[in-house]
C-alpha cells in the first residue's frame, strides 16, 4: 500500500490531495509528500474565508506532519494566491496550519502530537525523540494551551 493511499484515508482536507511520497534527500531519512489542490477546487482567502479566483502561486512552503515510522515527513505545496473581492490579493487558507499561527511551518495534526507527548517528556525530551527543535515543541503546546483557554468551559 502505497503512503499516500494511507495518508489520503486518516487525513483528509477538503479541497487538496496527497499527490506523492519520495524520499526528500539522498539519505533516504526523511519523506516529502507533495501536496496537491483539487482539479475543481477555487482557493478561499485566508483573510475573510471567502472563495475566489487563482491569482498565481506562491513559492513551495513545507510543512512539518508527523512522522511515519520514526521518519520525519514534510508536507510539501506552493499555496495559491486568491482575488479576493472584499481583500484583494491574499495567500488561500491552508486546512493543515495552526489557527491562529498559519505562517508556522508545522501542522496542526503534529502539533497536537507533539503537544501531547510534552505531557509526559520534557520539551527537550519531546524534542529530541521526535528529531524537532525545543521552539517547534513551544509552538505545538501553545496551540494546545490557547485551544484549552478558549474550551475552558467544556
Ligand atoms: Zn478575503
Amino acid at each position: 500500500m502505497l503512503l499516500t493511499t494511507i495518508l489520503n484515508h486518516v487525513q483528509k482536507f477538503k479541497s487538496f490531495v496527497f499527490k506523492k511520497a519520495q524520499w526528500a534527500n539522498a539519505e533516504k531519512s526523511e519523506i516529502d509528500v507533495l501536496v496537491e489542490a483539487r482539479a475543481n477546487s477555487r482557493p478561499i482567502c485566508s483573510q475573510c474565508g471567502r472563495v475566489g479566483p487563482r491569482h498565481g502561486r506562491q513559492t513551495v512552503r513545507r510543512f512539518s506532519y508527523l512522522p511515519v515510522w520514526g521518519i520525519p515527513v514534510t508536507l510539501v505545496y506552493a499555496p495559491r494566491r486568491v482575488n479576493c473581492s472584499w481583500c484583494g490579493i491574499r495567500v488561500e487558507s491552508l486546512p493543515w496550519t495552526l489557527p491562529e499561527n498559519p505562517k508556522s511551518p508545522l501542522t496542526e495534526t503534529y502539533a497536537w502530537y507533539l503537544a501531547r507527548w510534552a505531557q509526559r517528556l520534557s520539551w527537550l525530551e519531546t524534542a529530541q525523540t521526535f528529531r524537532t527543535t525545543w521552539d517547534t515543541v513551544r509552538q505545538a503546546v501553545s496551540m494546545a494551551v490557547r485551544w484549552g483557554l478558549a474550551h475552558r468551559d467544556r
